[in-house]
């Protein structure tokens, strides 16, 4: 934990140096945008180029090109991958890679005017919470007073992919190109008056910026040549859709609990199907995945209800302060819902770790999504961390091009990655310190983190604090 932290404050102190602001625009253009000094050959030229189609890529893509303030700009979205087909909502079973989305996501797919496609197509507000840890008797409970507001909401991948293309329609500003992966990228502190990616085809082209949406092996974060802080979890996610059995007609709760190898949680999709995100280490994923359905659906149930060895002494004092400072709000929820079947081949596995650069940005070029920062699956902050980032990029871009200062005007660029340091340092840091503190069942670690969440669910307006902090 110490070496993350030197790590990411030497990251912030760096970011600071007033030094990187000095560069203007003129210096940075100093020949024609579309003159290239790697080649002859004139590149093809767009203002802004975004690498890589996933969620947070595709996003920015429609984000940037709705903003009236850069309604002047090409944007080239490339994506690796050949194409992408609208799911077909009804017909199809639900997609295995889900997200819980946070109320900020939540604004900025009503921003770009993808929310009612969501909505039409298939999303599952979650109005309470439970985690609780399986050690001990200590447990935290979140929802708002009268279920009055959703705590999250959970989305399948795709719908959210499929919903944000459709706005994409008509923009006439943004490009798309699938199976175009950027095979080399070349910035302008190489010496080259632009940006320029070169595409597995051989297809040379440049930009004013180049973002990286990436991923967590980001090519253009690679070539930024910065720091990246890398660590494996040695685990996995395994994933999947899940039937549940009568007695769940009103399935809007989710699920978490901490095991000794890692969370298990249970995300609603509909009133009777869930979707599953179990981590645990990597020879134990690669058995849950072989498991005939039968014995698999049977060690979901265990997993949410067996019984470890316990501490009487942590159960007393957890059970004391509870007395102490009780309160109306918090009591355990009703048992989490009986799994009954698994749905035919929705089940796999994706590594887990976590990664975070030095440097989000430079001269022409700057990075958003995993490209930036990856986290643990088990506080669902992922990608709505990438979804902060466009919001914030697309602020930042817009301001600076109605204020006449560039596209890659470094000092605005350095403004969005201080904003965005601010928020994602910090999830980044209380997720990783979360997963070291519950992946062991060792008593003194069992005791105070269950005093901590003890009291933490004990007093309603700290509850509250966080559930805000976490889904805002
Ligand atoms: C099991 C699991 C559960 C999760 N649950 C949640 C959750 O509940 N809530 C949440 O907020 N987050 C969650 N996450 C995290 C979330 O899935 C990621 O943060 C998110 O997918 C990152 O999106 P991205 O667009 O930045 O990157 P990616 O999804 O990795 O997309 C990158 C894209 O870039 C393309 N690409 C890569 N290289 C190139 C190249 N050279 N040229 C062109 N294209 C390229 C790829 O094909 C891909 O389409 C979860 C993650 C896992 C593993």
């Amino acid at each position: 934990m110490s070496r993350i932290l030197t790590y990411i404050s030497r990251g912030i102190l760096l970011n600071a140096k007033p030094l990187r602001c000095v560069v203007s625009h003129q210096q940075l253009f100093s020949t024609t945008p579309h003159e290239s000094s790697h080649t002859d050959q004139p590149a093809e030229f767009y203002d802004i180029i975004i690498a890589g189609g996933g969620m947070v890529g595709t996003t920015l893509a429609c984000s940037l090109g709705k903003n009236p303030r850069l309604a002047d700009r090409k944007i080239l979205l490339l994506e690796a991958a050949s194409g992408f087909k609208q799911p077909a909502i009804g017909q199809s079973s639900y997609s295995n890679r889900v997200s819980a989305i946070s109320k900020g996501t939540h604004r900025l797919m009503k921003t770009i005017g993808a929310w009612p496609h969501i909505e039409a197509s298939r999303v599952k507000p979650v109005l309470k919470m439970q985690v609780w840890d399986a050690c001990s008797d200590a447990l935290i409970t979140f929802n708002y007073d009268d279920m009055s507001e959703n705590i999250s909401w959970i989305v399948e991948n795709d719908v959210l992919l499929g919903s944000v293309y459709r706005q994409l329609d008509g923009v006439d500003t943004v490009k798309i190109r699938y199976s175009s992966k950027v095979e080399e990228c070349h910035l302008i502190r190489d010496g080259a008056a632009a940006s320029t990616v070169r595409l597995a085809n051989g297809e040379r082209l440049s930009c004013e910026l180049l973002i990286g949406a990436d991923g967590y092996n980001s090519l253009v974060r690679k070539t930024m040549a910065v720091d990246n802080f890398t660590l494996s979890y040695n685990q996995m996610g395994v994933v999947a859709t899940l039937k549940l059995g009568p007695g769940t007609a009103n399935n809007v709760t989710a699920w978490q609990r901490f095991l000794p190898t890692g969370p298990i949680a249970l995300l609603p999709l509909s009133d009777d199907t869930s979707s599953l995100v179990w981590s645990t280490d990597v020879a134990e994923a690669k058995r849950l995945l072989q498991l005939d359905e039968q014995s698999f659906v049977a060690a979901v149930n265990e997993a949410f209800n067996k019984i470890y060895p316990r501490k009487g002494i942590i159960d007393e004092v957890t059970k004391n302060i509870t007395s102490l400072i009780s309160s109306s709000t918090g009591q355990r929820l009703e048992p989490a819902p009986v799994v009954e079947s698994v749905v035919e081949k929705s089940r796999a596995a994706f590594p887990l770790g976590l990664g975070h650069t030095s440097t989000y940005v430079g001269h022409g070029v700057c990075l958003v999504g995993d490209a930036a920062h990856r986290v643990h699956p088990l506080a669902g902050q992922g990608v709505n961390l990438g979804f902060g980032d466009v919001q914030c990029l697309t602020d930042t871009l817009a301001e600076a091009n109605y204020s006449g200062l560039g596209l890659n005007n470094l000092s605005q660029l350095v403004r969005y990655e201080q904003e965005r340091l601010k928020h994602n340092v910090p999830v980044l840091l209380t997720t990783h310190g979360l997963q070291q503190l519950y992946t062991t069942d060792f008593a003194p670690i069992v005791g105070l983190r269950s005093v901590g969440l003890t009291i933490t669910n004990a007093l309603p307006p700290l509850k509250k604090f966080l559930m805000n902090y976490a889904m805002s």
